[in-house]
């Protein structure tokens, strides 16, 4: 039980149970609550594993409602560049055969309303990932603003 309030650097306290009980693990989570999220996350990967038409479906389907509004486009970027992640260059095949998730099309700018073709490249999650955590420390990430609403961040 931390007494002084410093619990780990970033955090106050965890961010699932909101409790000091535990040492700290990773991603402002204790060591208590990083365990189960992480058997969580091995449990789905499992499940995507087995049933990646499944997946790939519904993730396309949140694809549409939330980053974008023409599935056509999203279409086109993808084989605008050879079906083929920017970044690392594994094909759409490949990814969702490994991952159940298809590439992602992401917004170069980050502005999520410029629908421009030139603004778009197909990506896989990964790929993307890596870049939101670059971009992270240039102050221009939605991703930056919802990490900083976590409770007990400091
Ligand atoms: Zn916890
Ligand atoms: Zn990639």
């Amino acid at each position: 039980m931390s007494v002084s309030g410093f619990w780990s650097r970033s955090y106050d306290v965890c961010t699932v149970c909101g409790k000091t009980e535990f040492p700290y693990k990773a991603k402002g989570m204790c060591k208590h609550c990083y365990n189960r999220a992480e058997e969580t996350r091995s449990r789905a990967r499992g499940y995507r594993a087995k049933h990646p038409e499944v997946f790939t479906k519904r993730t396309e389907q949140i694809h549409f409602r939330h980053r974008f509004g023409d599935e056509k486009k999203r279409e086109e970027v993808i084989k605008l560049y050879g079906e083929r992640c920017v970044d690392c260059g594994i094909s759409r095949e490949e990814k969702i055969q490994k991952s159940g998730h298809d590439l992602n099309v992401m917004h170069t700018d980050l502005n999520l309303n410029n629908n421009e073709i030139e603004n778009l490249r197909p990506i896989c999650r990964s790929c993307q990932a890596a870049r939101i955590h670059k971009l992270r420390d240039k102050n221009i990430t939605l991703q930056k603003q919802r990490l900083q609403n976590r409770p007990g961040k400091k």
